[in-house]
């Protein structure tokens, strides 16, 4: 008897306490500032160096580029740029790397899919990879 009062006593002292489990995914959670979720991609800061392609240690990074059309600019420009979720272990590096911070980590971590297809992203939604983040921006 005396057992079930004291666990009776747990039960309402914890049913009044604030709840520390969320209604995820209803409701949308904000990670901390430090996160390192899903890449934000800006082409404008990218001088097609290569190095996040080169450092990546899965291979997930696929990028193109060409010469600036402008004869009296110098460098190159982004025409393409692809990250395979399927198997980026957002480790990080590439980010690490990027001389100009083109490509930086966000705190997106919402990736679910129906279809592996759907988890190769090109550079215009990792561009909007900072905006469509439920629970506030990056
Ligand atoms: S986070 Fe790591 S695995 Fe993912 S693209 Fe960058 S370097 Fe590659
Ligand atoms: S390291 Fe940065 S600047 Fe160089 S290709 Fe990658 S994203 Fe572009």
């Amino acid at each position: 008897m005396l057992g079930l009062l004291k666990g009776m006593g747990v039960t309402l002292k914890n049913m009044t306490k604030k709840k520390v489990t969320y209604k995820y995914p209803d409701e949308p959670v904000k990670m901390p500032e430090r996160f390192r979720g899903i890449q934000h991609f800006d082409p404008e800061k990218c001088i097609v160096c290569n190095q996040c392609a080169r450092v990546c240690p899965t291979d997930c990074i696929t990028l193109t580029g060409r010469k600036h059309p402008d004869p009296n600019k110098r460098g190159k420009i982004i025409d393409t740029y692809d990250i395979n979720f399927e198997i980026c272990i957002l480790c990080d590096l590439c980010t690490e790397v990027c001389p100009t911070e083109a490509i930086v980590m966000t705190r997106n971590f919402e990736l679910a899919a129906y279809s592996r297809d759907e988890l190769f992203k090109d550079m215009e939604w990792l561009h909007d990879n900072n905006t469509k983040i439920r629970g506030g921006s990056q």
